[in-house]
């Protein structure tokens, strides 16, 4: 027998699909959600249908953005010729906020995987070889260092040496398995300067 009604089941069923949310969080969410006011519950909905319509692919780097081009790859005072790769977008903003790199960025969203079924062909990597075909003097690997993200990192070297382009990874102070948005800014600038070359 159901404790709670069909609508507070339903809600928490859908909270609890969110990553990191628990079954007692969803829990405590879906409570917290029926005593706010609506006004602000129809934000909260309103915020999340907004982004989910309006927010998209730059055309070049491939971050999210509310526009066709990024803000990043629009500013002509950064330097195109040195694409930093990154898993996703939180990892190109944990760099933006060191403030220090004034270069441009690809995002991947993902690493490869042969665990979780995540190939090649499911990340943007096509995408980064047809930026390749540009001007570019060197492709900083920025991605994780998590085994998924070193798979995807050595896969990509070897894709880029190919083509005659340098190849950098960040220098492994970066903790194994450590997500690049929770590490702070001074590990950060520390791992991009000690850089080395695949
Ligand atoms: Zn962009």
């Amino acid at each position: 027998m159901d404790i709670y009604s069909g609508h507070i089941n339903k809600l928490i069923e859908e909270l609890s699909r969110l990553p990191g949310v628990g079954a007692k969080s969803a829990q405590r969410l879906a409570f917290h959600i029926i005593n706010m006011p609506r006004i602000e519950v129809e934000g909260i909905a309103n915020a999340m249908l907004d982004a989910k319509d309006n927010v998209r692919y730059c055309k070049e780097c491939f971050t999210l953005t509310d526009e066709e081009i990024c803000p990043i790859c629009r500013d002509q005072k950064r330097n195109h010729k040195v694409i930093m790769v990154v898993e996703q977008t939180r990892d190109m903003a944990a760099y933006e906020k060191t403030g220090k790199y004034d270069g441009v960025y690809h995002v991947l969203h993902g690493a490869i995987s042969p665990m979780l079924g995540i190939g090649p062909g499911d990340i943007k990597l096509k995408e980064l070889m047809i930026r390749l075909q540009g001007d570019v003097d060197e492709v900083i690997i920025a991605t994780n260092s998590n085994l998924e993200g070193e798979t995807t990192a050595m896969y990509i070297s070897k894709m880029i040496k190919q083509a005659g382009i340098k190849v950098t990874r960040i220098a492994s102070g970066v903790p194994v398995g450590g997500d690049l948005e929770y590490i702070d800014e001074v590990t950060l600038l520390r791992a991009l300067d000690g850089r080395t070359e695949l």
